[in-house]
């Protein structure tokens, strides 16, 4: 499939290149997988693990979008057209309004067109199909994402599918997930590339690394153990651990890098951690007293662990910023 708007070739080891390997030893410059180029790459490698212990995601995903929107007007400076991101929201739930709504205050503070596109639980499949097609044709969207989950009476499935890849900036189309899968660039879904994007900016080492992730889910766990396995970016020896695995939790005491996504407060404990592991929680949930919690045990794991992202203020972040990422990568 020709795809003009990702980063084709492998980053040439170039000046940049080389220099950036030099940097981090994770993130080879021959061969990338995703749609990251030179100046994504130029992003990154800001912190020092060794004097970061919590992994600040709400300041990385800040400065990520400062990145962002300084490439932004300067591609409006030299005439070209500011990225536009079309959401499609169905329904009424509150959680989907508010994450619609915030992708889109996130578009307009970094100088992005957005358009907002909401629709009563009434509409049927074959009529949200037909939006899906106009702005699969309208050349002045340059990427869009449906916000699932969609009523019953939708398959969304087959909305999914219906967007073209090369507009699929959430990630979620089969041809970016197999992309992915064996390595070519595609628009890797925001959850995972954020991970992805928070462990290379602080440079951690996943080489060889033993990667155990909880979570087999298609919007991060799946995607995750893919990306920590590909020879670019993990090079990692990845565990996947779901609620059939057996062992889990001595699975998880053998992890160099433990990532938790399984939606359940405080399911990693102490005792499932390995002394200077590098934690990373995705879980977002609510405790007993309805505080944000995440799927880890902060207050007991982050003294154990060699580094640590607390919830809320870690990956969360990060997933909207990568969406503003794959939209501007659309433009190309
Ligand atoms: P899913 O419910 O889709 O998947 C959960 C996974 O965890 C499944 O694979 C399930 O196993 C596994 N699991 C559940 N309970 C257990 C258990 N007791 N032991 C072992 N495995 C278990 O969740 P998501 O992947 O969508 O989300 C996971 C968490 O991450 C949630 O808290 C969600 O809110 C959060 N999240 C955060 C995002 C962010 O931006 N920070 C973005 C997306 C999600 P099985 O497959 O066998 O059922």
């Amino acid at each position: 499939m020709e795809q003009s708007h990702v980063h084709t070739a492998p980053l040439p080891c170039g000046e940049q290149g080389l220099q950036k390997k030099h940097q981090c030893a994770s993130v080879p410059c021959e061969g990338r997988t995703s749609q990251f180029d030179a100046r994504t790459e130029a992003r990154r490698g800001s912190f020092n693990k060794k004097t970061m212990q919590i992994i600040d995601g709400k300041a990385t995903a800040a400065q990520i979008k400062a990145e962002i929107k300084a490439e932004v007007e300067a591609i409006v400076a030299q005439g070209g057209r500011a990225p536009h991101l079309a959401a499609v929201l169905v329904g009424h739930d509150g959680g989907s309004e508010t994450y619609v709504r915030n992708k889109v205050l996130a578009c307009e503070a970094c100088g992005f067109q957005s358009t907002l596109l909401a629709f009563e639980d009434t509409i049927t499949e074959e009529e949200l199909l037909a939006v899906v097609d106009k702005l699969n044709k309208d050349e002045a969207i340059d990427g869009f994402i449906v916000q699932l989950p969609l009523p019953r009476h939708i398959d969304e499935q087959k909305v999914t599918e219906a967007i073209l890849p090369e507009k699929d900036v959430d990630g979620f189309h089969p041809v970016n997930v197999g992309r992915m899968s064996i390595g070519l660039p595609a628009f890797i879904s925001a959850t995972p590339l954020g991970i992805l994007t928070l462990l290379q900016r602080y440079n951690i080492e996943t080489r060889g690394k033993k990667v155990a992730i909880l979570g087999r889910s298609n919007i991060v766990g799946k995607p995750m153990s893919m990306l920590m396995m590909q020879k670019q970016y993990g090079d990692s020896t990845v565990t996947v651990l779901h609620s059939h695995s057996q062992n889990l939790a001595e699975e998880c005491r053998q992890a160099d890098i433990l990532i938790a996504a399984i939606g359940s407060p405080a399911f990693v404990t102490a005792d499932m951690v390995k002394p200077g592991a590098v934690v990373i929680d995705v879980g977002i949930n609510r405790d007993e007293n309805g505080k944000l919690c995440g799927d880890v045990d902060y207050a007991a794991i982050e003294p154990k662990a060699s580094v640590i992202t607390p919830v809320p203020g870690g990956v969360g972040p990060m997933t909207i910023t990568m969406l503003l990422e794959n939209t501007v990568r659309a433009v190309e």
